[in-house]
């Protein structure tokens, strides 16, 4: 059992501050908070030596506010109940703040997956869908998992083509599942997604006055020391969108320790040192942490926790010198550290916020799924073809003549990773104007987290009243 055993609890404080900022009905606050269901289950494996073991597994749907439910599925050894039902409730949160119209859930299986050879991880994930169809946890209207902490496009391909497998009339299989590989249904651009959208979310965090003043932070990304700690998709493409957007990586976290490097260092050069070494330790021209926790008490602008929840606790807040915190894992702040960062002055861009991106674009790959057509095919040559014309006319007007760069730049017509990207981009800019417009219409609240919530309970509150359940 994982330290962090009242992660659902945790969840529900935050929201229970939140709601102190509205005048709900007491019962429709408790329809929101409550996890709708919790689909617990085990089943055998057989190992590759014979030998027979009991996998534990889970599904907890939190909100059918809106259906399907969405969210990932985790393969780690600590998983248990409390922690898939906390991480399906961040999801419904997560979701109403982004626009994305889908309830929250979760799923889990405690096994570590680096225990396991390849076709046992396929055994159990086709056995774990299998399981899921029998009692309606899934499909395209129903249920959409996707990956998270363990688990990436492979395990989808398994899971999309079991679905598939037991449900070979249904038209819109595909759509059972998110985070899929681009030949199998996904869409370009979902494996960087939460990455990306990290780094959208601290760019323009980081264009607001409002925002950097207070922390006497200049305004922009650039030059701003980054530390981010998992190495993992998550942590992997924040570092390198944010070092891509201007910012220094001066350290990077793993389970092993940690390293630094004043000058900055390169995720991907730092990857393949782990890679062909086992350990981002000892890489050529960074010192060694100690610790994966000494690096997250280094002095820095901006800390990126994009591994497990529970890392920041009323122990270490205190010790914590980033001024700017980026939630890329969900959970990472307890709620008894909140109120260190507050009067420390850091500031918090909180999980179901910030990490959005991935069930942002999660969305796009569904729609595609359910439409059957890659993003931009229609449009891609007639908006090249205005664009050529557009130039032309400049050309004409102006007697400006354009490179061939600059006519393969200017007029290239989106195509799908455009288009995904621009659509995360805009998601991310206006979702993070919405929690500045509710902190601003609501002078009591004491951060974006506690915004955050605010603005997912009236969003989830007011689909219940259109339902005409609640008066
Ligand atoms: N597991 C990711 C998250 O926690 C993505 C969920 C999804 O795409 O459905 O946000």
């Amino acid at each position: 059992m994982a330290a962090h055993a009242n992660f659902f609890d945790e969840v529900n404080q935050s929201f229970d501050v939140a709601a102190t900022f509205t005048d709900y009905p007491k019962g429709l606050l408790d329809q929101i908070r409550c996890c709708n269901s919790v689909y617990r289950f085990d089943f055998p494996l057989r190992r590759q030596d014979g030998s027979i073991e009991v996998i534990h597994a889970w599904r907890a749907e939190h909100s059918h506010h809106k259906l399907p439910v969405k969210g990932g599925i985790r393969y780690s050894p600590d998983v248990y109940e409390e922690e898939v039902m906390a991480l399906a409730a961040l999801m419904t949160y997560k979701c109403a703040i982004v626009d994305v119209p889908f309830g929250g859930a979760k799923g889990g299986i405690r096994i570590d997956p680096a225990r396991y050879t390849v076709e046992e991880l396929e055994r159990i994930t086709r056995r774990y869908t299998h399981e899921l169809v029998k009692k309606g946890f899934i499909g395209p209207g129903i249920d959409v998992p996707a990956p998270d902490y363990g688990t990436g496009e492979r395990e989808m391909a398994w899971i999309a083509d079991t679905y598939a497998a037991l449900n070979p009339a249904q038209i819109d299989a595909m759509g059972c599942v998110t985070g899929k590989p681009v030949a199998q249904g996904g869409v370009s651009g979902r494996r960087e997604a939460t990455g990306r959208g990290l780094y959208f979310a601290l760019r323009e965090a980081c264009q607001q006055t409002e925002l950097m003043q207070p922390l006497g932070l200049s305004l922009g990304l650039e030059g701003k020391r980054v530390v981010v700690q998992g190495l993992g998709n998550v942590g992997y493409h924040a570092a390198k969108f944010c070092r891509e957007g201007g910012a220094v990586l001066v350290a990077l976290a793993e389970r092993e320790g940690a390293i630094f490097c004043e000058a900055g260092l390169n995720e991907e050069a730092v990857f393949q040192h782990r890679k062909q070494t086992g350990s981002l330790l000892n890489f050529p021209g960074a010192t060694n942490l100690p610790s994966s926790a000494a690096a997250l008490e280094l002095p820095c602008d901006v800390l990126i926790p994009a591994a497990l929840e529970g890392v920041f606790t009323a122990e270490n807040a205190p010790r914590i010198q980033a001024r700017i915190i980026l939630e890329g894992a969900n959970g990472p702040t307890t709620p008894d550290a909140d109120p260190i960062f507050r009067a420390k002055g850091t500031l918090v861009i909180p999980d179901i916020y910030c990490n959005a991106g991935g069930v942002t674009v999660s969305y796009f790959e569904w729609l595609k799924n359910l439409s059957h057509v890659r993003f931009g095919r229609m449009s891609k040559r007639h908006e090249q073809r205005n664009e050529l014309q557009m130039l032309r006319a400049i050309e004409t007007a102006t007697g400006k003549r354009f490179t061939e760069e600059e006519r393969a730049e200017i007029a290239k017509g989106p195509d799908e990773a455009d288009l995904v990207n621009s659509g995360l981009e805009e998601t991310m800019i206006s979702a993070l104007h919405d929690l500045l417009d509710t902190r601003r219409r609501h002078p009591g609240v004491p951060d974006l987290r506690i915004a955050a919530f605010l603005s997912a309970i009236h969003k989830v509150a007011h689909t219940y009243m259109q339902m005409g359940i609640f008066p």
